[in-house]
């Protein structure tokens, strides 16, 4: 496995046929799943390891968001990956440069709480598609607004790349692994996988036929009488992330919470 700290550096290793998982670094099981599928498709594996100031907000966490090159790149060698690919802040965004905005599927949920987020989120992996030119890059359905958004910019620019996304991996108590779990203090910790809990008690109620509305009621409240923080609770049209009462192959539960200062999302698709 090679590692290339700078975009130059990248270019040089002459990568051509590849498959791309962009991530944040920090890594878990979660994201060495996606390296697994990327490395099914049969094609050189990169994994881009980037914190990308654009995507967070001015008071979100972005100063200490957990970083850890070494041990993800021990990870990365054992998961089989072929190239890392670990710029600078300063190597991807030299000045204030252009940026891509999607609309419709980036105005809801997360991009409303988070302003400027999917902007931020659209322009790195745009960037990133650019500089590694993947036939194949691949997204955890754990950000279910994030594969919309990044769907959404691909057939808007005709950007020739395949787009594969994959299921949420989860501990066994069923919270959705995430890099941002290191925050949740052992009380928090405990509480944490109730918020899956009630996403799949309400896909059965869902799936089975009861009235939506006082489904996602009840599910809010209950979320609330167990300590959580309720920003939204949702069924949507993954399509356009908007809120719909109409069951479909589309369907989902969406949900965002917080748990003390940790905000938590996850989400559970409908049939
Ligand atoms: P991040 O490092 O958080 O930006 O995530 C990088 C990629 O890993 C994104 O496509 C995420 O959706 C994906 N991912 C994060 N957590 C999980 C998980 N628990 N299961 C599967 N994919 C995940």
């Amino acid at each position: 496995m090679t590692v290339a700290g700078s975009i130059a550096e990248f270019l040089a290793l002459k990568v051509t046929e590849n498959a791309l998982v962009p991530t944040m670094g920090a890594l878990h099981e979660g994201h060495l799943s996606l390296v697994r599928a990327a490395k099914d498709a049969g094609l050189p594996v990169v994994v881009s390891i980037f914190v990308n100031p654009m995507q967070f907000g001015p008071n979100e966490d972005y100063s200490r968001y957990p970083r850890n090159l070494d041990h993800d790149v021990a990870l990365l060698h054992q998961a089989g990956a072929d190239f890392v690919f670990a710029p600078t802040v300063q190597d991807i965004y030299p000045r204030t440069g252009s940026k891509i905005m999607v609309p419709e599927v980036a105005e809801r949920f997360e991009g409303s709480r988070r302003p400027g987020h999917f902007d931020g989120v659209a322009t790195i992996v745009c960037k990133l598609f650019q500089i590694t030119r993947p036939q194949m890059a691949i997204f955890g359905l754990k950000d279910l607004q994030q594969c919309a958004v990044i769907q959404r910019m691909v057939e808007d620019l005709n950007i020739r790349v395949e787009l594969s996304f994959q299921p949420t991996l989860r501990e066994p108590d069923g919270l959705a692994m995430s890099s941002r779990n290191v925050y949740l203090s052992p009380d928090q910790r405990r509480t944490a996988p109730a918020l899956f809990h009630e996403l799949s008690r309400t896909k059965n109620l869902i799936e089975s036929g009861k009235n939506v509305e006082n489904t996602l009621a009840d599910a809010r409240a209950s979320l609330v009488s167990q300590g959580f923080e309720l920003d939204y609770y949702d069924l949507i049209d993954r399509r356009t992330f908007s809120e719909s009462r109409e069951l479909s192959p589309h369907s989902a539960v969406i949900t965002a919470v917080k748990l003390g200062t940790t905000r938590l999302i996850d989400n559970i698709l409908i049939f």
